[in-house]
């Protein structure tokens, strides 16, 4: 346990923050500190074929102990942070024996981490929390991951008597501006299938997304004087809140849990003669996906046949759910499950709101679902992780290695 929370103390003190602005790999020049920091480490536990590439992606693999073919499975979690929040000077804070009392991060700024408005505290009563001093983020997102997956491949080479086939690991950049998996060498990484470390809380399975893509709406209009504008004037802004207008309006992401999908327009900007907005679609089901889609182009086409063609719609895929992926292979969900269970926590499965690496990763050919690495509140200065947690993922982890060589 000691040498977990030390590792994991070592990574988030590393600021590694990403910056979607940046078009490098990494985007930021000190997620370097870290991965040539992991990649010694690698070396040092015993792993073999550390390898870093020219774009911070590092491999290392754990061969295999056992005679018999068995298939080569991986596990992957990412090393920066998010652009989102702080992530400079992180100084974690241990407080043990939680007491399911109100935390305080920050005496002088009043900055408290309470029950009454994080009630997943409470499940962790009398478990050893690290939190943030309530300045920057934690970076549980996803150094836990990190440090989970380095501590049970540690585990699993000082104990050759639990047997396990070839296993791979990768640390990659920049997976909070959703490159993760953009220069990800599958094909070098080889293995047949893989998980993220990189969910939330104790138990949580995912192996189901949305599909997304993002729209931009062009309008043009005609400025003419008020006064003499009847008939003239096109007015871009009006003919965007007719747009708007006939977006259902239920389906926003305030509106919207579990599997329902919806249409978020993020940013808007207009005058007369020029109005644009951006939404981002989303939906698991890729029939609705399509439809939703196929709602822009049926307006678009619509107003512009009212008001001159005026409108001009920009839709681009983003990302797919990975469960079309994931089907096919679905012993790598049961393996998983069965893993969980037989170190005697419940798999919480449920479709993820948003995309991991392993969505991409899953469409590039590495089927990939996503697992528990522990942490809470991600992206912001509230974010928390149980070392207990962090302990029953390496125990997954150690589990999944093992079960790989039986059930497959
Ligand atoms: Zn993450």
């Amino acid at each position: 346990m000691q040498q977990l929370l030390d590792r994991f103390l070592g990574y988030v003190k590393i600021d590694t923050q990403s910056d979607p602005n940046s078009q490098t790999t990494p985007s930021t020049e000190k997620q370097w500190n870290l991965a040539t920091e992991l990649a010694y480490e690698l070396e040092r536990i015993g792993m073999k074929d550390v390898t870093i590439d020219d774009n911070a992606y590092i491999m290392a693999t754990l061969p295999s102990n056992i005679d018999k073919e068995v298939p080569v499975i991986g596990f992957i979690s990412h090393f920066d942070t998010t652009p989102d929040f702080s992530g400079t000077d992180v100084n974690p804070q241990i407080i043990k024996d939680y007491d399911g009392k109100d935390i305080i991060l920050n005496k002088e700024k009043n900055i408290v981490l309470s029950p009454d408005y994080f009630e997943d505290l409470l499940q962790y009563k009398g478990q050893t929390l690290i939190t943030t001093d309530g300045t920057t983020l934690l970076g549980a997102d996803d150094k836990a991951g990190i440090a989970e997956i380095v501590t049970a491949m540690e585990y699993l080479v000082q104990h050759p008597e639990i047997k396990h086939g070839k296993i791979r690991v990768a640390f990659t950049p920049d997976e909070e501006i959703g490159r993760g998996a953009h220069k990800f060498d599958v094909k070098k990484f080889g293995a047949d299938w893989a998980y993220t470390m990189d969910g939330s809380q104790v138990g949580e399975l995912e192996y189901e997304n949305f599909n997304a893509a993002g729209a931009k709406v062009i309008v043009s209009g005609k400025s003419v004087h008020p006064g003499y504008a009847k008939g003239k004037m096109i007015n871009a802004i009006s003919i965007a809140n007719e747009f708007i207008g006939i977006l259902p309006p239920e389906e926003t992401p305030q509106y919207t849990t579990g599997r329902e999908g919806f249409f978020h327009i993020h940013q808007i900007k207009g005058e007369i003669e020029h109005t644009e907005f951006e939404m981002i679609i989303r939906d698991h089901d890729r029939e609705r996906f399509e439809e939703r889609k196929e709602l822009l182009r049926k307006i678009t086409e619509k107003l512009n046949a009212v008001h001159g063609p005026c409108i001009a719609l920009e839709i681009k895929d983003q990302y797919f759910n990975m469960r079309e992926k994931v089907e096919p292979v679905f012993h790598i969900v049961e393996i998983a499950k069965a893993a969980m269970e037989e170190i005697g926590i419940t798999p919480i499965i449920k479709p993820i709101r948003g995309g991991t690496d392993g969505s991409q990763l899953s469409f590039m050919g590495l089927p990939c679902p996503n697992i528990f690495a522990g942490g809470h509140n991600f992206h912001g200065k509230y974010e928390y992780v149980p070392v207990e947690s962090m302990i029953k993922a390496v125990a997954v982890i150690i589990k999944i290695c093992e079960l790989t060589t039986k059930k497959v």
